[in-house]
């Protein structure tokens, strides 16, 4: 007897013989310990058992079954059999994505013995709290699930969506069944936790991937075990959970790109990840955004997903007014205080003065972008990768935000000799040193990835904030993120036009998604909020949309784009990642590839091109572009792609050559 074992490495999966005494215990989805080369010992996940010998390689036994039954359930293979297939990755990438290493050690270990001792939340159960219309969406979301497997709840910001999901889920408990509510971020999880822990006690089991692997373990086996979670709020990997009668899977924030995976593979998007893994269960799917994606709102509009709108505010708070400021002009004419117009200046002003709080949004972290010597224009990049460096105050260095490498500031200028420098650029790190400059008088936290680097840094930031011990909250997009805090009467946008400009057939729609969630933090429980939106872009169609809360407009408009340059929802995209040490040894391997590429899918294929920053980590980069029809065989393409791939694997000079796919890039 033989056993096909997926290993925790990027293949697909290899035959082992199983000895005698194994013969009985060894099946599909046990988990088993085998040898691996000359020295290496995995374990794997038995993927198949068969009698078929393999001819042509010598067979190795395996050396031990750690399961008495199979830990891995046929769904779940099944399930990364479907993400290795659609993603064009191997099934050991997803193995490794989808268990805690704990899970994958070699040797047997008692995980549960060392259970902490959590204190026990006494549970609230739910209170019928619910207002008219959201009572009205709960049963509109409940009729739709008759029809429909997958609904689009489309509520505004601030209009208690978060109170719906715990009705929700609160009746799948109720039924015997098991709720997965997804969150794009591990981040958003400190919010919401507690409110869901109140409710729901121990029933709730928190997962994601920076908690420790003990922690996953733990949560992992209680799911095996006969008392399993009812609830699992988690980040994407919580998708490779082992349910057991998964009943619903609520998709939060769907429109967020954060929902995909970008390295390593799996580059899976955890938005499609759970809608297959509810179709396998034959649960429901709920997507919730005040903003949805272009891809789900289309769905919504052809049918093929059910539509529960929200529109108004919970307590019938209005919307906040965006008011739009022309910061071209006002450079001209020298009435900008550094990053501010003189409307926000006063804005904060008045919400200082009657104690409310004020969240400042600017997209970049750091002080400034990029230095550049007066005199001659030299500007300092990093030798790693083709992006100049971005300068940071606080620690005095120059940081590349693509390989993190950090740089001492040069005393002269390489270059002229000159020592004379100018901070380019504006930073979160420069928005809060204005602020204090302006109003010396209020207390400021500042939220992006050099503040917020541990889970505990960020959630004393949050908390912080919330009991009211700063005024102002400075940050990157991370402030734009369901965060609900009560007292902020006053969002600022610094600098709408970063985002706008980015050379991506995706940038409008996000400009949009993140100008409207951010402005959204403001104003959510005592009086309407106040939104002060700084940009070049005054007349831009997209900046109009954000201000007129107009996402039907914003639709039509980049569907009409979309479907004309063959984008998605019209097309299917997968991006082709070639990576080598040597540019023009990478010129021509990617040349080679796509003329590979252009004989089967002809005019489907673009470039190669260089991406914007076209080297990082000391490895340059090319970029083809696939763009296949909707409709067309999706099995076809995929084994012509990994076919193309090994094909330029075996090549003579591809040696360091790295290919990866991208499959429905954001
Ligand atoms: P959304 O997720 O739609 O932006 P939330 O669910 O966070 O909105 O709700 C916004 C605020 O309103 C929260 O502070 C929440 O506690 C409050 N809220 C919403 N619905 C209710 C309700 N039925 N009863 C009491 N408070 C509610
Ligand atoms: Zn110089
Ligand atoms: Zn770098």
């Amino acid at each position: 007897m033989y056993a096909d074992v997926i290993l925790p490495i990027p293949f697909d999966a290899f035959t082992y013989s199983i000895p005698r005494d194994m013969e009985t215990v060894v099946k599909k989805g046990s988990r088993v310990v085998v040898p691996f080369g000359k020295k290496k010992i995995y374990t794997g996940v038995v993927l198949r058992v068969h009698e078929d010998a393999p001819a042509d390689v010598l067979v190795k036994d395996i050396h031990e079954v750690l399961d008495a039954v199979p830990t891995v359930s046929d769904r779940q293979i099944a399930f990364w059999q479907w993400m290795a297939d659609y993603y064009l990755c191997t099934v050991g990438d997803v193995y490794n994505a989808a268990m805690p290493a704990g899970m994958k050690a070699t040797e047997k270990k008692e995980t549960s013995r060392r259970r902490k001792k959590v204190a026990t939340v006494q549970a609230e159960g739910v209170k019928n709290t619910l207002n008219a219309a959201q009572q009205r969406a709960f049963e509109q979301i409940n009729d739709s699930f008759r029809e429909k497997d997958i609904t689009l709840f489309h509520g505004v910001t601030s209009s208690g969506k978060t109170e719906v999901y715990i009705h929700l889920i609160d009746k799948y408990i109720q039924e015997g069944k098991q709720v997965l509510y997804l969150l794009p971020e591990i981040a958003l999880t400190t919010q919401i936790t507690e409110r869901l822990r109140n409710v729901f006690g121990d029933k709730l089991g928190v997962y994601h991937s920076k908690f420790a692997d003990g922690v996953r373990v733990e949560i992992y086996s209680r799911l095996l075990s006969d008392k399993p979670y009812g609830l699992i709020l988690g980040a994407r990997s919580s998708v490779f959970l082992p349910f057991r009668n998964l009943g619903l899977v609520i998709v939060d924030e769907e429109h967020e790109t954060s929902y995909k995976q970008q390295d390593p593979a799996p580059r899976y998007h955890a938005r499609s990840a759970a809608i297959m893994l509810a179709r396998q269960y034959g649960a429901k799917t709920l997507l919730g955004t005040a903003t949805p994606s272009l891809e789900t709102f289309h769905h919504a509009q052809n049918g093929r997903y059910g539509y529960v709108p929200l529109m108004q505010r919970y307590n019938d708070m209005q919307l906040p007014d965006i008011e739009l400021v022309d910061i071209k002009r006002l450079r001209h004419q020298k009435r900008m205080n550094g990053a501010f117009s003189p409307v926000l200046v006063d804005a904060i002003k008045e919400a200082l003065s009657r104690h409310e709080q004020v969240i400042l949004f600017q997209n970049r972290r750091g002080y400034s972008p990029f230095i550049e010597c007066r005199t001659c224009g030299w500007v300092p990049r990093c030798e790693h990768c083709d992006v100049s460096l971005t300068y940071h105050k606080g620690t005095g260095m120059l940081t590349c935000h693509y390989c993190g490498h950090t740089y001492a500031l040069p005393p002269r200028c390489p270059n002229c000799e000159e020592a004379d420098f100018s901070t380019v650029g504006i930073g979160t790190e420069r928005v809060e040193d204005q602020i204090k400059e302006l109003f010396p008088e209020a207390s400021t936290l500042r939220l992006d990835l050099d503040t917020a680097r541990t889970r505990a840094a960020y959630e004393r930031i949050i908390n912080d904030f919330a009991s009211h011990e700063s005024d102002i909250l400075i940050g990157t997009q991370m402030v734009s993120k369901g965060l609900d805090f009560d007292n902020v009467s006053v969002v600022g946008v610094l600098d709408a036009d970063t985002m706008l400009n980015q050379p991506d057939f995706r940038s409008y729609e996000r400009t949009f998604h993140v100008l409207s969630q951010v402005a959204g933090r403001a104003g959510r429980k005592k009086h309407k909020g106040r939104v002060v939106l700084q940009t070049r872009s005054v007349d831009s169609d997209i900046i109009t949309q954000v201000v007129g809360n107009d996402y039907l407009s914003m639709f039509q408009a980049q569907m009409e784009e979309r479907r004309i340059f063959r984008y998605p929802p019209f097309f299917r995209l997968i991006y082709v990642y070639l990576r080598h040490k040597d540019n023009r040894v990478l010129d021509s391997l990617s040349q080679t590839m796509a003329s590979m590429l252009r004989e089967v899918f002809g005019d489907r294929i673009l470039g190669p091109d260089s991406p914007p920053v076209g080297r990082v980590q000391s490895l340059f980069i090319r970029k083809i572009v696939i763009k296949i029809e909707n409709g067309a065989s999706v099995s076809k393409v995929r084994s012509v792609l990994c076919a193309v791939k090994q094909q330029m694997l075996h090549l003579p000079s591809s040696n360091g050559l790295n290919i990866h796919y991208d499959v429905d890039p954001v």
